[in-house]
This record gives C-alpha cells, structure tokens and sequence, in this order.
C-alpha cells in the first residue's frame, strides 16, 4: 500500500487510484490544493498494485533523444491559437482523422483543468494550449486501456510524469498508443489558481468565461495571461502577473517539482513538445514572434508519427544542444522557492498580487539566485 511519507514523492498522477482492484484510493486535496492519494485501509487487500504502477517508485531510465526538430504548423489560425508553435495540433488531427482517439488537458465549465478524452476533429481546440495549472486526470487511464483495446489509435498527451504515471498503469507496450508530453518545470496549484479567478470576478464584477494563459495578441515572447469576463477582459503580462509570477518563481509549484525524473531525456513519451526559445539564434528565418515548437524524438513509434505530420508544418533539422541552451527545465530541475511555505500559509487570507510582489521582493533583496535553476 501507498504511503507518502514526503510530499515531494508524490507527483499526483493518480495511477495508483485508477489501478487499486478494490477502489479504495481516493485523489484528495490538501491544503495546498494539491491532489495526494487517500486510501480506506478497511478496503485495502494488500495487493501491491498501486506501489507496481506508480512512477515515483519505478523512475524512467535514462533515453537517449534521437531526433530534434524546429517545427510550426502551416495553418496560421492554429498556430496563432497555440502556444508554440502548434504542433500538438498536427499531431492529434491525424489520430483523430483516422478515427482515433486523443487525451489531453481542458478545461471544464467552471474552468477547472481536467484531462478529457476527444474522438472528434471538431472538439480538439478544448485540447489546444498550455493551462498553467495541475490537470486533475481522474480516471482517464481506466478510460484510455479501454480506447486501446478497442484496436483503434490513441494519443496521449500530458505532464511527463502524467504520461510515465501511465506507462506505468498500462504495464505493457501498444502498438496502436502515441506518448505526447510537454517539456514542464513544473505545474501550479489549483487552489491558487481558484483564488485567482475569484479575484478576477471581484475585480471586473462579473463571471469570468475563458482563459488563455498564453494569448499571443502582442507576440509569442511577449505572451498575455487573459481573463475574460461576459463582457469585458483583463490582460496581464508574464511580468506584471502575479499568478504567472508565483508559477515562474515555483513559488505556486507543487513540491515534487523540485525534484522532478521525467523531463531531460528521461521522458517515457515517444515525442515531446516544449517553446522553442532562442530559435532565432540558430534559424534567422524563424524570427517572426508567432511561435515555434521544439519536436523531441524519443522513439521509432514517434519518429513514424512525425514523418506522417510533417507535410503539414514547417520543419529544421535541429540538435538537442541547441534547444536546450535557452530552456532551462530541458535540462534542469526547478529550484524550490525559499518563500514557498509562508506563500501558501498566507494564501486564501491575503490577495496573490499583494502577496507575491513581497515575498518575490524580500527574495530578491536577499538572494538575486531565487529562481536558479540546480543541474541535473
Ligand atoms: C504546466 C506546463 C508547464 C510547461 N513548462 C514549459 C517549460 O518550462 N518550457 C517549455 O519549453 N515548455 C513548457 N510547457 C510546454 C509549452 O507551454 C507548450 O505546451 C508546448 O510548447 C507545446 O505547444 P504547441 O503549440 O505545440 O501545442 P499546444 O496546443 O499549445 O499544447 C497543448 C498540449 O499541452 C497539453 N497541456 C495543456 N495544459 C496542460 C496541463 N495543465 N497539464 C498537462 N498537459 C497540458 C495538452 O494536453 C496538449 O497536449 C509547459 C506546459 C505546461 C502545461
Ligand atoms: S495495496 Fe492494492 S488494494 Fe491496497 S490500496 Fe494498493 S492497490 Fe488498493
Ligand atoms: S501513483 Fe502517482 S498519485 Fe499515486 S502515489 Fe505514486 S505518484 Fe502519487
Ligand atoms: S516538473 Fe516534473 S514532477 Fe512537476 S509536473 Fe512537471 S513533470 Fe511532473
């Protein structure tokens, strides 16, 4: 049986409570707002499978990435609506073109983030863009063996220790499953995202209906966090947001973020996503500020899916080095912010603005590193 010992061993992918026989596992909130395992040991038999399938007991092995791609989607509309470069987007359409299946993070009607699963072309902007806050992926790998074994195709995207959560739970390979993640330094807590949106409402005095964490109106360097209300929005800057502040400083971040396995070529995904920041440096031509994905490939499977897609993007051959030089969480782990206990003591008394600006400004005056990322 499961037992958490130290929050920072436990990254919350729930592949313990989709796999228990007995149903006796249940993802709970803390105080955080973080979702652990919380198991009725009444109910439990002892059978061992939830420690079997979880991916902080049995961490990914080192793999080697074999191919590194510069890629943007040639359809400027889903290019412009992503966060990249749009390449998730190539990806999925061709599974679902084939009458596939596709899994990946949306939001839900009352904006929370859930990972849903989709077989329609039409519902695949609900999967489109990055959402800056733990996905909740509640019995979605119970759902995805069961799409598997229906012979169709399926593709799975997410956090890389949501995709080895369930390599794990699946416990064998598919032939007919993609591994799609997301290079990520880590993921920010719903509780703070909730808090967020309520001051939003309070702000603009109305309820809010969507919300882009990475609106590209004034370019893809210059990313906007909008709100938007029935008839009005707000828009904030990466730099002047403070909810984007808590998450860039990992002060938001949940704690095993700053001990992460899966990302720098520890993926068990067959290709990874992430912003190709710095790209420009190597590829003049890809200056345009509209975005651009970094394609990792870490398998044949994914070398295949990629060489079916491709003739639909724009693509340079590139190198791991090279993509990696500006993005940081490619090749190493988020450092855990000094501030991050007192941050979410005091979250839910005081506003995130007000609070973050001084705690972000009492780190700077002691320790201009805060942020440093620690090598792998
Ligand atoms: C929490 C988080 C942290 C990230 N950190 C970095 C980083 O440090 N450096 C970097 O280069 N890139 C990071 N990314 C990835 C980046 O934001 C883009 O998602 C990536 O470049 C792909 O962009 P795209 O235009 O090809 O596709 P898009 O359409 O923009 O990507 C959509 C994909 O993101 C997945 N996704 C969205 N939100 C979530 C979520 N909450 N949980 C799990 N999966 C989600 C969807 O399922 C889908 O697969 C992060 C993404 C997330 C979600
Ligand atoms: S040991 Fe078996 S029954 Fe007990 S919680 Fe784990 S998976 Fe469930
Ligand atoms: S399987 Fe996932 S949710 Fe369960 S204990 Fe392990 S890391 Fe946590
Ligand atoms: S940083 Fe690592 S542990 Fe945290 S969400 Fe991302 S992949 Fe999971």
């Amino acid at each position: 049986m499961i037992v958490i010992t130290d929050k920072k061993n436990c990254v919350g992918c729930a592949a313990c409570a989709n796999k228990c026989p007995q149903k006796c596992i249940v993802m709970r909130e803390d105080n955080e707002g973080f979702v652990y395992p919380n198991i009725d040991k009444d109910s439990c038999i002892s059978c061992g499978l939830c420690e079997k399938v979880c991916p902080v007991l049995n961490l990914p092995l080192h793999r080697p990435v074999e191919n590194v791609y510069a890629c943007y989607n040639k359809d400027r509309d889903i290019r412009e609506k992503s966060s990249s470069g749009g390449c998730f987007s190539l990806l999925a359409e061709h599974v679902l073109i084939k009458g596939g299946y596709v899994v990946g993070a949306a939001f839900d009607s009352d904006l929370s983030v859930h990972h849903i699963m989709i077989n329609q072309e039409k519902d695949l902007a609900l999967l489109r863009g990055s959402k800056y806050v733990q996905s909740k992926i509640g019995n979605i790998y119970v759902n995805v063996k069961g799409a598997l074994e229906t012979g169709k195709e399926v593709l799975f995207s997410g956090t890389p220790c949501q995709v080895a959560g369930l390599v794990r739970f699946l416990g064998k390979e598919y032939d007919n499953l993609f591994l799609v993640d997301v290079v990520c330094h880590g993921v920010p807590s719903p509780k703070v995202y909730r808090q967020r949106l309520k001051e939003i409402r309070e702000k603009i005095g109305e309820d809010v209906v969507s919300v882009n964490f990475r609106d590209k109106t004034l370019g893809w360097h210059n990313f906007q966090l909008v709100f938007t209300g029935l008839t009005g929005c707000v828009k904030e800057s990466k730099q002047e947001s403070s909810y984007m502040r808590a998450f860039l400083s990992n002060m938001s971040v949940r704690p095993s973020c700053s001990v992460c396995h899966y990302n720098d070529e520890h993926s068990s995904a067959d290709l990874t996503i992430a912003d190709y920041w710095g790209v420009e440096t190597k590829f003049p031509e890809l200056s345009d500020n509209k975005g651009v994905t970094v394609v990792l490939v870490n398998t044949i499977k994914g070398n295949r899916l990629f060489t079916q897609v491709r003739k639909n993007a724009e693509v340079w051959n590139s190198d791991f080095t090279h993509a990696s030089k500006y993005n940081f969480a490619m090749k190493n782990v988020s450092k855990q912010n000094p501030q991050r206990e007192e941050f979410f003591i005091r979250l839910g008394t005081e506003k995130l603005d007000a609070l973050t600006t001084e705690l972000l400004k009492r780190l700077i005056r002691g320790n201009t590193q805060y942020i440093c990322a620690k090598k792998r």
